[in-house]
Formats: C-alpha cells, structure tokens, sequence
C-alpha cells in the first residue's frame, strides 16, 4: 500500500456535509458520526453512515480511527438500524477505492434494507 492510499481529499462531498454546507437528511448523529439518507436510494432504507473524522475508506477507518472513534461509528450503526425499521434483516456494504468502486472518497457504509433484497456476490 502506497503513502498516498489514504490521502484524504478535504473537499469530498461527505466532508461539506459535516461542515453544514451541503444539507442532508439526517437519520442519527452522534459526537463521532452522522447519518442521513442516500440521495439516490436504492432500496426503500437506504442510509450512509460516516465518521466525522477524515478517512478514506474502512481499511482507513479500521486501522487508524481511535477506539473512541470506532465504537461511537458502530453505535450510529446500531440506533439507525433500531430507528430505520429493518427487524427482517438489512445489508451493509462499504465500497473502497477504484476496485471496491467508491465515488466518495470518506469512509460510509450503506445501510439497506426494507424489502427482500437480491442476492449479491458473495
Ligand atoms: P459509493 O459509491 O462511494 O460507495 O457511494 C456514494 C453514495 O453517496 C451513493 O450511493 C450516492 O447516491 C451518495 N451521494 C452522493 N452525493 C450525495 C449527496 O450529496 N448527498 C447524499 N445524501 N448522498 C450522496
């Protein structure tokens, strides 16, 4: 892995939705992270949940976010899986760089569900 792998680009479109300049839908917020609705759902639950601190992707997140960091992202997770109505199940995916097919370059996962979801690989 390069130096540049995680270089965090500042200007990203979730970074200006942290900063307030571009608005969202907020589904939850806590002191480490915020979630709000996809602006282009692709099932009926379609939330993107992110930290507020400045990593690339969750290989990123994973291997240099705090533990304090950590645990507050993966609470998000939980309190917008009890508010968003998935009790019969969800998916969650996290897309990294250009293999993984990420377009925003700040560490998300999406939160889908509300339906019988297709069967996806693997
Ligand atoms: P990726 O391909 O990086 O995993 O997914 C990026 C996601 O961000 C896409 O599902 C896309 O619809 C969503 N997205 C892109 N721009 C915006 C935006 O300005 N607001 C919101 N709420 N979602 C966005």
């Amino acid at each position: 892995m390069t130096d540049t792998t995680f270089a965090y680009d500042d200007q990203n479109i979730f970074a200006r939705i942290l900063r307030g300049e571009i608005p969202n839908k907020t589904v939850f917020e806590n002191d480490h992270a915020l979630a709000f609705a996809d602006i282009a759902p692709q099932a009926p639950v379609h939330v993107l949940v992110i930290p507020k601190g400045p990593y690339v992707s969750l290989d990123h997140f994973a291997s240099e976010a705090t533990p304090e960091e950590q645990v507050g992202f993966f609470q998000a997770v939980a309190e917008v899986c009890r508010l968003s109505g998935v009790e019969e199940g969800f998916r969650a995916i996290a897309n990294a760089r250009a293999h993984g097919v990420q377009d925003v370059p700040h560490f998300h996962l999406h939160i889908l569900g509300g339906t019988r979801l297709g069967r996806m690989l693997p």
